[in-house]
């Protein structure tokens, strides 16, 4: 018998957490966890991560961007997961992390993240943000604005921070344009981040930043967008940059995250290996030698394929000649990316996960609008039923991040599974939580 056409092969091992295998049963198992009597426990939706799949993307993070004076090279971009375990997880694998907002801040510390391994983003800092880096004692600042410049100088004469040295890295943006969705992209030009190299805003910024006591220029940062797939990206931007690293002779260059990921069967991507030796080679030959310290800031790629959700199929829908609908007990409250970018996912039932999956259905969620789309063009088992758990992979990064309340639905429990062991690290929210802001 000849394979199965493309299109109805099984979900592709690849796209599932590495500890993933099968029972006896045809039931996938994550960490030693069978996904179809987890959702009988903790009921649907919810997010199961694969703890040694974390581990072992920190652990790889770790040793591609090495240290410097026990500074960790690799930050994990807390955006793209964030709550106290996976912060633990980060600190226990030697990561620093990266926050972009106070809250971001206030789960790291809380997780067991040394202050000064927090390297401090965003486009616009407020005062009290500025205030709360500077009084953790933050490892770093990425300094973003001619606005937050005059900021820190304030906090840094007269504020919390008198007589303080805040080590900063300057953001800019090289310029470049990913290939990646629009929205993602944040290193060309036209952006709202960073000083632009181009128009001599970021020299200025280095003059300013200079001038001001109570801060070290560490060094430079950059990060050109997210999902990027061709390293070729981190080349043109470091080369962008050569001049400027060259005049300056910062200790260190940060060149961000923006690793992407394999979502769908027959797509691939670099690996946080590679992605480092690429960045190194391109650094060589641009001229930016040993002496420039290079870190990095990966979040999709530590955790996305770390990460799982299970749904349970509550309606299917035939509208004979148009399309099949599968509607399932989530939806854009906690996967709002095929709704912000049209991201494609894979669609599979994790009582068979080796079945082929001939039928073409589109999975749709329970919110009130169209648009509430889990995955578009799905494929799935022919024996799909009402009361089937299904399953999208690759949901581990901006999921449960970026997840909502809109319908007034709670948010799911996050689950880690590891040697036969399922916890919830973050519990289902219960319709007291939904109220628990309510003033009446
Ligand atoms: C979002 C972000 C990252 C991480 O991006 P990924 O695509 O998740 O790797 C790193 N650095 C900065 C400054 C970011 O904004």
């Amino acid at each position: 018998m000849s394979a199965p056409p493309r299109s109805e092969a099984p979900i592709q091992w690849s796209l599932l957490p590495e500890s993933a295998t099968i029972a006896k049963s045809g039931h996938l198992v994550v960490g030693g966890v069978d996904l179809v009597d987890l959702a009988g426990e903790v009921g649907t939706p919810f997010f199961a991560y694969d703890e040694e799949h974390l581990r072992a993307r920190c652990r790889e993070a770790d040793r591609a961007w090495g240290g410097l004076d026990g500074h960790p090279g690799a930050a994990y971009a807390a955006k793209a997961f964030w709550c106290t375990a996976m912060a633990r997880i980060v600190a226990q694998e030697g990561l620093g992390a990266d926050v972009a907002t106070g809250g971001e801040m206030a789960v790291a510390l809380a997780g067991g993240i040394a202050p000064q391994h927090i390297t401090f983003h965003g486009n616009n800092k407020s005062e009290l943000e500025l205030m709360a880096a500077l009084s953790a004692g933050v490892g770093r600042i990425v300094v973003d604005s001619f606005d937050e410049i005059s900021r820190l100088e304030h906090l840094l004469r007269y504020g919390v921070a008198s007589g303080q040295r805040q080590k900063v890295l300057v953001r800019v943006t090289p310029g470049v344009e990913a290939h990646t969705h629009e929205f993602v992209q944040t290193g060309r030009e036209d952006s709202k981040f960073g000083f632009s190299l181009a128009s001599g805003a970021a020299a200025q910024a280095v003059d300013s930043l200079k001038a001001l006591p109570g801060v070290e220029l560490a060094g430079v940062h950059m990060h050109i967008g997210s999902q990027i797939f061709l390293l070729d990206a981190y080349s043109k931007a470091i080369s962008a940059m050569a001049a400027m690293v060259g005049q300056l002779s910062p200790t260190e260059l940060c060149i961000g995250g923006g690793l992407g990921v394999a979502y769908v069967n027959g797509e691939s991507a670099p690996s946080i290996t590679e992605w480092a030796q690429s960045v190194r080679d391109a650094c060589m030959s641009s001229g930016i030698g040993d002496g420039v310290f290079l870190s990095a800031e990966p979040g999709r790629a530590i955790v996305a394929t770390a990460g799982i959700t299970c749904y349970t199929v509550g309606t299917v829908k035939d509208l004979p000649g148009i399309r099949t609908y599968v509607a399932v007990d989530g939806g854009m409250s906690d996967n709002p990316r095929p709704v912000l970018y049209g991201s494609g996912y894979e669609a599979f039932l994790p009582r068979e996960v080796s079945a082929s999956r001939p039928c073409a259905v589109r999975v749709v969620g329970k919110h009130c609008e169209s648009g509430d789309i889990v995955v578009s063009a799905a494929q799935v088992p022919d024996d799909i039923v009402v009361g089937d758990v299904i399953a999208t992979p690759v949901t581990g990064a901006y999921g449960y991040s970026m997840a909502s309340n809109y319908n007034k639905v709670p948010r799911p429990p996050v689950v880690f599974c590891r040697a036969g062991e399922a916890k919830v690290v973050v519990r289902r929210e219960t319709e007291e939580d939904l109220l628990r802001l309510d003033q009446g």
